[in-house]
């Protein structure tokens, strides 16, 4: 692709209030091409601009969404120094197919008086939910809810790298009749397997080596899983040994079911494996989903089973 212009990222509109996102989309609506919705905090990597491409090539009209929503961080100073780098990602999400931005105030999305929230219950109890508190996911499913409403897209895209987040919204879409069909892409990597995050950019070069720990756990747990072993004490054990020599000391890690997030004691089906740890004082997460499919006959395998591991 051709690089970007500054005239074609002035046509691109970058729309402020949800009375002109409306606007734009209304004559798409009327003539009824598929409207696609991004998410995003903005700080764009590549993770990001895999949706935005992904919608690109199924929706005919792509609006991004770049919105810091203060209701979801637990922690100030995490807002505080979350990356806002407004320009550059105007001109990554054009050119990887955005055709409308929404960049709203927080006062557009949450005017005074604002005083209505959803709460997806059970679901945001575990994992994430339980480590950052119940006000996370409540901003999480009320921000992204009022999205689906200021938008009405088709589709909305969403990266399986936030597991947990894509179960909590296609079940408030479910449970509030939203039109709109949820889709979860795959994690995307650097090279080394660090899941691409806005946070790594705040990770000190050191930080930046002890953060591999978390794909390292996730790759030696899907190694045991594919010699055989089913016990999850003893897949929790190696994902836990190969932090701890990295020096990570994780908030938890879990091996649970993959649409109620339980957790197993063996590995009999699919199965989600999540991390979360700070490194230093910047907060990540990954995972992996381990899918025991059945062997091949092949005297080489072990009986029943083989196990793959896939971001997806
Ligand atoms: P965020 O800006 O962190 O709120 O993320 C916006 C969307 O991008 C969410 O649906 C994330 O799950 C998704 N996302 C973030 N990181 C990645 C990644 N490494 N690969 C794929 N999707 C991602």
């Amino acid at each position: 692709m051709s690089p970007i212009t500054p005239s074609e990222v002035a046509r691109t509109s970058v729309v402020r209030t949800v009375a002109e996102l409306r606007s734009r989309l209304a004559a798409h609506r009327r003539t009824g091409l598929t409207i696609g919705l991004v998410p995003t905090m903005g700080a764009l990597h590549e993770g990001h601009l895999s949706l935005i491409r992904h919608a690109r090539a199924r929706c005919e009209r792509v609006v991004v969404s770049l919105f810091v929503n203060p209701a979801q961080f637990n922690e100030r100073s995490d807002l505080e120094r979350y990356p806002r780098r407004e320009r550059d990602d105007v001109a990554l999400a054009v050119e990887a197919g955005a055709d409308v931005l929404f960049a709203p105030s927080v006062e557009e999305v949450y005017p005074p008086g604002f005083a209505t929230s959803v709460e997806v219950l059970g679901l945001t109890d575990r994992l994430e939910g339980a480590a950052r508190g119940s006000e996370h996911f409540r901003g999480v499913a009320t921000v992204v809810t009022k999205l689906l409403c200021m938008a009405m897209p088709d589709v909305a895209y969403f990266g399986q790298k936030d597991a947990q987040q894509v179960l909590v919204i296609r079940r408030l879409a479910a449970d509030l009749n939203l039109p709109v069909r949820i889709e979860a892409l795959p994690t995307v990597r650097e090279p080394d397997g660090l899941a691409m995050s806005s946070r790594n950019a705040l990770l000190d070069p050191d930080q930046r080596v002890r953060a591999l720990a978390l794909s390292a756990a996730l790759d030696r747990v899907g190694e045991l899983a594919t010699a055989g072993e089913r016990s999850a004490e003893a897949l929790l054990a190696a994902a836990h040994a190969t932090l701890s020599s990295a020096g990570v000391s994780p908030e938890y890690v879990a091996l649970v079911e993959p649409d109620t997030l339980e957790p197993i004691d063996r590995l009999t089906g699919e199965a989600l494996l999540a991390i979360a740890a700070r490194i230093g004082d910047v907060r990540l997460i990954d995972n992996a989903t381990l899918r025991p499919t059945p062997a091949a006959p092949s005297s080489q395998r072990l009986p029943g089973e083989t196990i793959t591991r896939c971001n997806a």
